[in-house]
């Protein structure tokens, strides 16, 4: 092979120009997205405040504790039904 030094992947910032590198913007997208999700789990925590269904899990409708609800306060889920919810799983 003689193409290792000719890869046609996005390289056309000139060298002057120290911009983001794709490892940069990878973690910022990561990041970005967490708080998409966080705000759309915040969002919905205030719909079911207004339907009057916080602090209920949406699998069995068992009040989530207040711990649980002080550590996650957007939480969907008891602590039964926790893994259910994708957004508070370990990273
Ligand atoms: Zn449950």
């Amino acid at each position: 092979m003689d193409s290792m030094d000719a890869a046609p992947v996005g390289n056309a910032a000139g060298p002057q120009d120290p911009a983001p590198t794709d490892f940069d913007r990878q973690r910022d997208l990561g990041i970005l997205a967490r708080m998409e999700g966080e705000l759309a789990d915040v969002e919905a925590a205030l719909e079911r405040l207004e339907a009057g269904t916080y602090g209920l899990c949406e699998a069995c409708s068992a009040s989530i504790e207040d711990t649980h609800l002080e550590a996650h306060p957007a939480a969907r889920f008891c602590r039964v039904h926790q893994d259910l919810d994708p957004g508070s799983g370990p990273a």
